[in-house]
């Protein structure tokens, strides 16, 4: 693919006005501002509560809501489970963000003790904890375990504690904050270029590596394996990475 060629990623962005807490609609707008300055078009398709998926998607976004919202759209989405499994082994690039990303592990136990049904992309359960157990809140630093993305930053405030099964691989290793569960250092998880996290922030604004990642995986995803992007910096997001990194050393819980 020469560069010269005209490129369009295609993006299912997932209940967006139900799912959208901390401003996770922002990482639609990263994504559309830096496909704009690579060149690279992008076509959005927004699905709300009963409506059919496209028959393909390249990246595919959700974001973060309370236990009222994910009641709301739980049914629905697991009814969407084989198509988005499916999607996610072609190589489809995902983002699922914190009630998101609950919501695709197995399932989501709520404080009020139902249990909410997952997509199963992620080998993950999440419980909430029982009446009184403070929740998981405040500036997160990590070091991601997916080649090329680094360090990660962002918000996270989360009551559920999630657990990865056997299959799960974690997304990144927390060394400010919680992630997960605020036990076992992990947070979120990924599974082929899908990928699930607590970072809110919006995260792909002040992460530009892990944008790049999605935005070349969709690129592959549609037009093969060698695809490319430039190797462009975006210095702007680079100095918000770094200032909210700072705030997070200083202000995240050390995880030790
Ligand atoms: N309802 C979930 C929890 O509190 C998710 C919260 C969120 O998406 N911010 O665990």
């Amino acid at each position: 693919m020469t560069s010269e060629m005209p490129r369009t990623i295609r993006v299912v962005t997932l209940y967006p006005e139900v799912m959208d807490v901390y401003a996770d609609r922002g990482n639609l707008l990263a994504v559309q501002a830096r496909c704009r300055a690579l060149g690279v078009g992008v076509e959005v398709i927004a699905i709300g509560l009963g409506d059919a998926l496209p028959s393909e998607a390249d990246l595919v976004l959700i974001g973060g809501g309370q236990d009222r919202e994910q009641r709301r759209i739980a049914p629905d989405l697991a009814a969407k489970g084989s198509a988005l499994r499916a999607w996610a082994d072609s190589g489809t690039a995902m983002l699922a963000v914190c009630g998101g990303f609950q919501l695709f592990g197995n399932f989501y136990r709520t404080g009020a003790g139902e249990e909410l049904p997952g997509v199963g992309l992620f080998d993950v359960t999440t419980v909430a904890p029982a009446p009184g157990m403070p929740r998981c809140i405040g500036d997160m630093l990590a070091q991601s375990e997916v080649p090329g993305v680094g360090e990660l930053v962002g918000f996270e405030n989360h009551g559920g504690r999630t657990y990865l099964g056997p299959q799960g691989q974690p997304f990144a290793r927390v060394q400010h904050g919680f992630g997960n569960n605020g036990d076992d250092g992990t947070e979120g998880a990924v599974y082929r270029e899908a990928i699930g996290t607590y970072l809110h922030g919006s995260v792909l604004p002040k992460n530009p590596a892990l944008l790049d990642r999605l935005i070349l995986a969709a690129l592959r995803h549609r037009y093969g394996a060698e695809a490319t992007i430039e190797r462009s910096r975006d210095e702007y997001a680079e100095r918000a990475h770094r200032a909210a990194a700072e705030v997070a050393r200083r202000k995240g819980r050390p995880n030790s």
